[in-house]
């Protein structure tokens, strides 16, 4: 353990146990049925955690592949099959929730391994680095006012401290009450950083939650600045699978699931939900109805709006849902995927992952023929190299392939080498699946439990009490919506946990 994790902890910046779980049967005492919609990280915990107490749950999904915004499939190129995968993902070491449900198929996590670095990238300024700063907080923070080059002595002295107070003391209500209807750009303006501090430190870090700062709450900026920096015991330091998705986390996770004798159904997508007298009903596309006592939604934002939608019988079943799906529905801007498959490779000192600032469209940047074993053998074989270039909140309307070849021009400034590079392939997608984050949306963003008996929502838009984002807020609420059934069912309920709830300073 790091010396700035050691004094981190005698002041409370550890694992806080959110739910200690137990409490009932190791496994049900009757038959229960559970239909999961929705085969992502959300809705795959929920899964586990049920069919690991004896629950004879069914996993509903859509698309042919399972994952979601983490789904990995495979794709013909001209010179053999390769898997593609719906986005680079960073692994971050305070995902609690998360790793516990991979280490069911991994009990060491050996598939996960640590990036060296986290570079932020600027065609103005020096790198900042921001994997190798002290893990836990204060030190982390100390460490980067002290070396990050972004800021200097007399920028802190002219920055407005009294307005970055409440970074440091994030509460879970009493954050949301005062700064939920101001905006992330008003805050992030308000602490009268230099342009060049706010963009290398700041703007990098808003973006990757697929919001833009100006239609994002403070609230929820402030939210994360404490999951990711100032309450986090683990660091800024991540790691990743070395196999695609698939092949490290959705094939062992189903079988797993299977082993527990649950099923889980693939390009089966949920087209409505009714009431029944003992539960509810999932009727799918092909029209086969799917009972069971408890049902869990754990599908994207705008799908989940689809179904409600499609379901004539809910506005009496579970109104309080229904009125906040107009809300919910309307996902955050569109984000970009562009993976490239090029001849010859970029320097060899160009890091694994990096963060990008101040570029028009491109945020980051993924060398993934450095990364994982089937693009390490495709550029060992033909010597060129697998690059995934990102955008999280891009301008609608424009096409993949322009937003695609948009982000290739732009790591062309920040990477000259790049330039000489022919593209062999090239796979690009735009979607708008994430969770919008816009002022005011704390009121009626939906939690778990729903107005409505047996009906529970997960999924990274769903709201927590404790501190959580993106992947580990999926698996969260997924395992939570599972302990609201096994507890209703008398069965003992999975352990969880978080990191410090409150911000350092927070008041009690
Ligand atoms: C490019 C990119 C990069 C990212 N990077 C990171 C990162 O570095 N770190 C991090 O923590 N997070 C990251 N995220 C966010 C992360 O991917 C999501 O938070 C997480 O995967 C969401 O999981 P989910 O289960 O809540 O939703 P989803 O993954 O969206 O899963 C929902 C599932 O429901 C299915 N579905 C929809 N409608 C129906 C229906 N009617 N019937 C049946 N099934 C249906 C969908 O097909 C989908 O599989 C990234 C996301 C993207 C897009």
């Amino acid at each position: 353990m790091a010396l700035s994790q050691v004094v981190g902890r005698l002041i409370g910046v550890r694992e806080h146990v959110v739910d200690p779980g137990g409490g009932g049967a190791p496994r049900v005492p009757r038959p229960v049925r559970a239909v999961v919609v929705g085969g992502g990280i959300a809705g795959m915990s929920a899964a586990v955690v049920l069919a690991e107490r004896g629950v004879d749950v069914t996993v509903l999904e859509a698309a042919p592949t399972l994952g979601g915004r983490l789904g990995a499939w495979p794709e013909e190129l001209p010179d053999g099959p390769q898997r593609n995968e719906h986005g680079f993902h960073a692994f971050f070491r305070q995902y609690y929730n998360w790793r516990s449900i991979l280490r069911r198929v991994d009990p060491e996590l050996g598939f996960l391994k640590p990036i060296p670095g986290y570079p932020i990238l600027s065609a103005q300024w020096p790198t900042e680095e921001f994997g190798k700063l002290p893990p836990a907080p204060p030190a982390n923070l100390l460490a980067l006012l002290l070396r990050s080059p972004s800021l200097r002595l007399a920028d802190l002295r002219g920055m407005d401290r009294d307005a970055a107070l409440p970074l440091l003391t994030y509460d879970p209500e009493r954050t949301y009450a005062e700064f939920d209807e101001r905006t992330a750009d008003e805050l992030l303006t308000s602490l009268r950083l230099p342009d060049r501090a706010r963009a290398m430190l700041f703007e990098v870090f808003s973006h990757s939650f697929f919001n833009h700062e100006a239609e994002m709450s403070a609230a929820e900026m402030i939210a994360q600045f404490h999951f990711y920096l100032l309450g986090n015991p683990e660091g800024l330091a991540f790691d990743c699978p070395d196999e695609d998705y698939a092949t490290a986390i959705w094939e062992p996770l189903t079988r797993y699931v299977e082993k527990h004798g649950g099923r889980v159904s693939t390009g089966t997508p949920a087209a409505r939900l009714d009431r029944t007298p003992d539960g509810w009903r999932v009727t799918t596309a092909d029209g086969t109805g799917h009972d069971a006592g408890h049902l869990v939604l754990a599908v994207d934002p705008p799908a989940l709006a689809a179904l409600v939608a499609a379901s004539p019988g809910l506005p009496a079943a579970a109104p309080e849902l229904v009125a906040r799906m107009s809300a919910f529905g309307t996902p955050g801007p569109p984000y970009a995927v562009a993976r490239y498959w090029l001849d010859g490779d970029v320097r060899a000192d160009r890091a694994v992952f990096s963060g990008v600032s101040r570029q028009a469209t491109l945020d980051s940047v993924t060398l993934y023929h450095r990364l994982e074993e089937e693009p390490r053998r495709w550029a060992a074989r033909t010597g060129g190299s697998v690059i995934e270039l990102h955008a999280y909140a891009c301008e609608p309307g424009v096409p993949a392939e322009e937003l695609a070849e948009r982000m290739r021009v732009e790591l062309t400034t920040l990477w000259p080498e790049a330039a000489d590079l022919r593209v062999r392939e090239l796979r690009a997608r735009v979607e708008a699946q994430a969770p919008a984050f816009t002022p005011g949306s704390h009121a009626w963003r939906p939690g778990v439990r729903t107005d409505a008996d047996g009906l529970y929502l997960a999924g990274d838009g769903i709201r927590t009490e404790f501190p959580s984002a993106l992947m580990e807020r999926s698996a969260a609420t997924g395992i939570v919506a599972a302990n609201h059934i096994l507890r209703a069912e008398g069965a003992a309920a999975e352990p969880v946990r978080s990191i410090r709830p409150r911000g350092l300073l927070a008041r009690r």
